[in-house]
């Protein structure tokens, strides 16, 4: 078994704000199936000591980054974990992420550039025993850790891999934090972390280190382009031999219809009819024999949530059903607890709730994904397992895990969905017509549903493909 250290800022249970916390929390189980013992160091946030009471210090820093600090070791939620507890770093209300009022930390570099000196200081310093061959560095928040290694390790180091799982956050920092972060001169250029006069973490990672990956081969191929880069785009065609996209699993443990606990468990679609009438009964629909469709999402004009309320419409009228929940953007919030009160074909509910996303995954026949751009995607994977017809915008990892039900793919007998056009009212109008239709062929409708839930969703798949990049990069180093 060969050592990986997983550097990440949320992980799933222990802390999520979004897709990354799941990937994060999953990917040490099914990388174990492949030989590779993988820790995950996370900030110590408040939350995280508190799942962790016993945990062990092993490490302490009289100074980092403006105050004392431990690493700690310790198991939780079946992981093995190294935490970095620095209570002025970590130690305060809000989110992970965001104060109180909603804005970004002002100290977010500082926090995250913690995070990753730390992860290059264990990786050259741990016993040989413990000693991580590979580091996992998951988007901007552990952007800087192949920075630090440069400076700190000698001539044996690790390998590093950068995930990229979000290209909009660029860990942006002014070049007057040069010292405070640790970071330097030499590497403030072009060629180096220097984005258009700022210090971009993000960038540190996709220039630095040895390999990059993304969570789908579609997204991998559109980070390169302008329209989605989100001005990466020249960096990643710069290293784009070093770039493959490895598609995100879900999590069989906790998302299984056969097993699920708040459900009435199924292993066939029929099982599906009296999680469907509880759904209604939820979201205060009437029974009915149309198709119900749900929605689970952060409420974010990247989600495409507001196209699909403007092509509702003529689905509604044909006796089709929406249960969205989500939460986020307040004006998004707004407009569809004014739909849901304006139709009752429509039910909201605003908030975070996992439950319930169970709920909705086990009684929903379709589940919408309208994305404008998506790197992966998780709920139309759910959608799969659980006989729920993804209908998703063709972007990214949602194009890559829906089998279109178009003519060949059905007489072929392999469809498992269906795709629209992304950004277009007029497309998605369509796709939920073909979902009315396709919905009353009875015989078509079940065929989806069994194609869908006997389509692979889970990690071993990925997990093999993250280990032969884990040997390549510890090899070469
Ligand atoms: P992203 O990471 O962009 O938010 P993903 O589809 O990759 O999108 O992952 C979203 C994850 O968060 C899924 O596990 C989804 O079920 C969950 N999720 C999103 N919004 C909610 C919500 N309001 N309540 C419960 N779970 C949610």
């Amino acid at each position: 078994m060969r050592n990986a250290l997983s550097v990440v800022s949320e992980c799933a249970p222990l802390i999520k704000t979004g897709g990354l916390a799941d990937v994060a929390g999953a990917l040490p189980a099914a990388m174990h199936r492949q030989g590779w013992h993988v820790t995950t160091l996370l900030p110590g946030y408040p939350k995280i000591l508190a799942a962790t009471g016993d945990a062990e210090a092993i490490e302490h820093y009289p100074s980092l980054f403006g105050g004392p600090a431990r690493l700690l070791s310790a198991r939780a939620a079946g992981l093995d974990l190294l935490i970095l507890d620095a209570p002025h770093l970590y130690d305060r209300g809000g989110t992970i992420y965001l104060d109180v009022d909603g804005r970004d930390w002002p100290d977010n570099p500082e926090r995250f550039a913690a995070l990753s000196w730390t992860a290059a200081h264990y990786a050259t310093t741990a016993p040989a025993a413990t000693r991580p061959a590979v580091l996992h560095l998951h988007d901007w928040q552990a952007g800087l850790t192949p920075v630090y290694l440069n400076e700190l390790a000698g001539t044996e180091r690790p390998g590093t891999l950068f995930t990229i799982h979000n290209i909009g956050f660029h860990g942006l920092s002014d070049p007057e934090r040069l010292a405070s972060l640790r970071l330097p001169r030499r590497d403030f250029t072009l060629e180096g972390f220097e984005f258009y006069g700022k210090i971009s973490a993000l960038k540190a990672g996709l220039v630095f280190s040895d390999k990059l990956s993304t969570v789908s081969p579609q997204y991998a191929e559109e980070l390169m382009e302008p329209e989605f880069g989100m001005g990466m785009d020249g960096v990643l065609r710069w290293r784009r031999n070093d770039i493959t996209g490895i598609l995100n699993g879900i999590d069989d443990t906790v998302w299984n219809p056969a097993t699920d606990p708040v459900i009435t468990r199924y292993k066939t679609p029929r099982g599906k009819a009296r999680n469907k009438a509880r759904l209604r009964r939820i979201f205060g629909l009437e029974p009915g024999d149309g198709p119900l469709a749900v929605i689970i999402t952060r409420m974010t004009l990247q989600k495409g949530i507001d196209l699909l309320l403007e092509a509702l419409s003529d689905f509604l009228a044909e006796g089709g059903q929406i249960a969205m929940l989500g939460s986020g953007d307040r004006r998004m919030e707004l407009a569809w607890e004014r739909a849901a009160a304006g139709s009752p074909s429509i039910g909201v509910r605003i908030g975070y709730d996992e439950e319930l996303a169970h709920r909705m995954m086990a009684g929903g026949d379709a589940i919408l994904v309208p994305s404008r751009f998506e790197p992966c995607g998780l709920t139309q994977l759910y959608g799969l397992r659980y006989g729920t017809i993804p209908v998703v915008a063709r972007t990214g990892g949602l194009s890559d895990t829906v089998i279109h039900a178009n003519e060949a793919a059905i007489r072929a007998g392999v469809a498992t969905g269906i795709q629209f056009a992304p950004d277009s009212v007029e497309a998605l109008r369509a796709a939920l017509r073909q979902l009315s239709t396709f919905y009353r062929n009875e015989p078509l409708w079940q065929r989806l549903q069994r194609n869908a839930m006997a389509q692979a969703v889970d990690w071993d798949p990925s997990a093999r493909q993250y280990a032969a990049l884990y040997e390549e990069i510890s090899a070469t180093t």
